[in-house]
């Protein structure tokens, strides 16, 4: 019996080890370089292709590609776009 309750200690504390490193996997994988990513860079928007700051940007992933935007209308337009 205490060592079913020992089993499934380990086994939490080995769900909880994988899921931190997976996190931390993903946010690594999320932010490039890690804090250096240059929030002032200028992207352009696809629709009206207006320059904007990364930081003012309206982010939208679309099919596992990243697009900014300058605003919710454009980003809205091309969602459409895509889909129609
Ligand atoms: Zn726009």
């Amino acid at each position: 019996m205490y060592r079913l309750l020992l089993v499934i200690a380990l086994l939490v504390v080995l769900y909880f080890l994988l899921r931190r490193a997976f996190q931390g996997f993903k946010n690594g994988y999320m932010d490039g370089r890690g804090t250096s990513v240059d929030q002032d860079q200028m992207v352009e928007d696809p629709v009206c292709h207006t320059f904007v700051p990364r930081r003012a940007a309206m982010i939208e992933k679309v099919g596992g590609q990243t697009y900014y935007f300058c605003s919710k209308q454009c980003a809205a337009a091309f969602r459409n776009r895509q889909a129609g």
